[in-house]
């Protein structure tokens, strides 16, 4: 449980995205597995660098995904850099990259193909979900410096802290009742891996097993 949570409001143009994204992006709901197996392969290349650059010990490269069909989830867990509370206030309550908002709704057709490229590949987590919960550590930082952020379904996130967690991030999300729930099968995950995550480099394990 996180102790000393602290109620954020996302930003008008942030809630403002996310309704779009969800909504361009309907038909194509798998993307959110794509996008976030994205997002945890750059953590890995950028902790990765900070090794290579001797700011940090070495420690294996991993994605696990894991599914559960009677909770309803699936969780995606990697071992790359990790977040502060100013990366999550300013990655994932705000919108990285401006400009994103005209672009998507230019190409609200093909949103799925543009959808990574600008700065707005987590929110379509949202699409298939009912509550989002992210708890992170930063490399090099103190074992203490743990931090859950989580998402109920509102226009406002809580940050709170936790204590023990190891460096690196984990998503875990609790799926919609209907289509979305397709998403807590095994063999429905490892579709949607197979379609899109061949350009990424570490292991994916998919309930303990390398896909
Ligand atoms: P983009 O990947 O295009 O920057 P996203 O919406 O997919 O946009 O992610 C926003 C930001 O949140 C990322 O740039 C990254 O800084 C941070 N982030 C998301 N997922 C992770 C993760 N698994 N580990 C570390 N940082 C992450
Ligand atoms: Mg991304």
């Amino acid at each position: 449980m996180a102790s000393n949570p602290q109620r954020h409001e996302f930003q008008a143009e942030t809630k403002n995205l996310m309704d779009i994204v969800a909504k361009s992006l309907y038909s194509h709901s798998e993307v959110f597995v794509r996008e976030l197996i994205s997002n945890a392969s750059d953590a890995l290349e950028k902790r990765r660098y900070a090794e290579l650059k001797g700011d940090v010990a070495e420690g294996p490269s991993e994605i696990r995904i894991t599914t559960d069909k009677e909770k309803r989830t699936i969780i995606f867990e990697d071992t790359g850099i990790g977040m502060n509370r100013d990366d999550l206030v300013r990655f994932l309550g705000t919108i990285a990259k401006s400009g994103s908002k005209d672009f998507i709704e230019k190409n609200k057709e093909n949103a799925e193909a543009v959808i990574g490229q600008f700065g707005v590949g987590f929110y379509s987590a949202f699409m298939v979900a009912d509550s989002v919960v992210v708890t992170t550590r930063k490399v090099g930082s103190a074992p203490d410096a743990g931090l859950q952020w989580s998402w109920s379904g509102d226009n406002s996130y809580e940050i709170g802290e936790t204590d023990g967690l190891p460096t690196g991030t984990r998503i875990e999300i609790r799926l919609k009742v209907g289509d979305s729930a397709s998403y807590a099968e095994e063999a429905r995950i490892k579709e949607v891996i197979n379609k899109y995550s061949y350009f990424v480099s570490a292991p994916i394990l998919v309930n303990g097993e390398r896909v």
